[in-house]
């Protein structure tokens, strides 16, 4: 079916999971149950702040228990309503069942604009909101697990963490109640880059399949593409970052609420960022053009966009002028499903959120897991590690010398490989192993069915059918 007005995010999410269970064999029932939001509870809740009592309004949507913990960022934003965080939920779902990490999916919000409270205000809301979900075991290590999201971050996690270890004095696992905390209050190395270098990893895996490379009318590696990136936050930060200094990518354009600022030769990515947190805009950043109206900039000819600030920047206004051949969804829902039909048919290839941006939640699983083993990654074996590679190295420099070689293991080679992998390491292996099968499923279902003609519809398939797995064999 055509769409010839935009639908809303929840929406867009429907009709793209309408369109992958058609082409699956599911008895209606179990289709249905899969489908529905599960619960969403609605809390308002007052606090008095500056002298009055202020109500706010949070949600926490339940969309799957087929497996738990139930697992999904909480955002904070003046946009937020049931039916996006309903929508996001869903998401979560299909996203840990592609990335495999065990876990149902949730998501929660609070209409908020964090940037209209102190530090201290937001702490006694966050504190409040989640006093309201704690006792409804809406956050649990064994129920459910929430995470940052736009508008909240490490900061407001330890603030959770603490509720509810305050809440739960005995619970000695009280700590796996949240992920994306600070290290020092049990979070784990590489969280906070996790989705940006998710993006990373997923761009990488692509550019390994000369075939799909093809499809996108894309060419080599990532070495020298131009990127446009549109949102600078977290997600946006870390892989414009990543790539432009370890891939060799030149980020052409950013763009941010209030513009968008462009550079030919490629953007200084440190630069920007610390002119950013400087002065809290892009604006009159030295190393670029400004530009005014942001959004057509998404508009812009590169080889790579990347949408990673808020759902629906892609639509049916603007659909037909995106030059990019290839789109990757670092956010959720950047593009409406109007958008998706018009791009699909123009050969787009879109590397679709449930998968680019699964990171997060897969460095989250991570460091549930070490917060449930109470030991750090890599604390038992590092060493040992270390010192079998010594011994090894120490034995053929040995041969080497008594064979008469007369050369010895260089010193940049030892030195790489007598290193044993500390936490950082092993999440960034776990990650990049994680990124990797899950793109290979997808593919495989893109190019060897027929009537499966985008990356979208095929990581809707794997997902969906994981689930109907789970709840089979439940006996639902
Ligand atoms: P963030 O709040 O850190 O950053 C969002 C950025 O987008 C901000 O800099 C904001 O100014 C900018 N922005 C907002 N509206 C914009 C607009 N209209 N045009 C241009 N820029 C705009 O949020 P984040 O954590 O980076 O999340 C971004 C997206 O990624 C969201 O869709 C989120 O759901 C998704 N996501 C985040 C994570 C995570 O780990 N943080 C994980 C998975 C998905």
């Amino acid at each position: 079916m055509k769409h010839t007005t935009d639908l809303s995010f929840r929406e867009s999410v429907e009709v793209m999971f309408n369109r992958a269970v058609s082409l699956m064999d599911l008895p209606a029932g179990l289709e249905e149950k899969i489908r529905v939001c599960n619960a969403t509870y609605t809390v308002r809740f007052g606090v008095r702040l500056r002298g009055e009592i202020h109500t706010f309004t949070g949600y926490r949507s339940v969309h799957s228990e087929h497996m738990e913990p139930v697992k999904g960022g909480i955002r904070y934003a003046l946009s937020v309503n049931q039916d996006e965080v309903e929508a996001l939920a869903a998401l979560m779902t299909f996203k840990c069942a592609l990335v495999e990490t065990p876990f149902g999916g949730s998501k929660g919000g609070l209409c908020i604009d964090p940037k209209e409270w102190d530090e201290e205000e937001l702490e006694q809301i966050t504190r409040r909101f989640a006093y309201e979900l704690i006792k409804r075991d809406l956050i649990s290590p064994s129920q459910n697990v929430p995470a940052p999201d736009m508008g909240t971050g490490e900061r407001e996690m330890a603030w959770i963490a603490d509720q509810y270890q305050r809440m739960n004095t005995t619970d000695i696992n009280a700590k796996a109640c949240v992920t994306g905390k600070p290290i020092n209050a049990g979070g784990i190395s590489g969280r906070v880059e996790a989705t940006g270098r998710g993006i990373q990893y997923a761009l990488r895996e692509f550019f390994r399949h000369p075939e799909d490379v093809n499809l996108a009318k894309l060419s080599g590696s990532l070495d020298r593409k131009n990127i446009v990136i549109q949102g600078f936050g977290n997600v946006g930060y870390h892989a414009a970052k990543f790539l432009s200094q370890e891939d060799n990518c030149k980020i052409i354009a950013v763009i941010e609420r209030d513009g968008a600022v462009i550079n030919q030769d490629g953007l200084d990515i440190e630069a920007l960022y610390a002119h950013m947190s400087k002065t809290g805009s892009i604006k009159k950043f030295s190393g670029g053009t400004f530009q005014t109206n942001g959004s057509s900039v998404l508009e812009m000819k590169c080889d790579i966009l990347i949408p990673a600030a808020i759902e629906g920047s892609i639509n049916l206004l603007n659909a037909e002028r995106i030059n990019a051949p290839l789109i990757i969804e670092a956010a959720n829902g950047p593009v409406t499903a109007g958008a998706d039909d018009v791009l699909r048919n123009r050969g787009t290839v879109i590397i679709p959120d449930m998968y680019a941006n699964a990171g997060g939640v897969t460095v989250s699983y991570f460091e549930w897991v070490k917060n449930l083993s109470h030991i750090r990654f890599g604390r038992m074996q590092r060493r040992q590690e270390e010192a079998r590679h010594h011994l090894l190295v120490e034995e053929l420099n040995r041969v080497m010398e008594a064979s008469g070689l007369g050369t010895k293991l260089s010193d940049k080679f030892k030195e790489a490989y007598l290193r044993g992998a500390g936490e950082l390491e092993l999440v960034r292996s776990g990650l990049d192993d994680s990124m990797r099968t899950a793109y290979q499923h997808m593919r495989e279902l893109w190019h060897s069915r027929k009537d499966v003609d985008d990356l979208r519809t095929a990581a809707y398939l794997v997902a969906i059918e994981r689930v109907a797995e789970s709840y089979r064999t439940k006996g639902l």
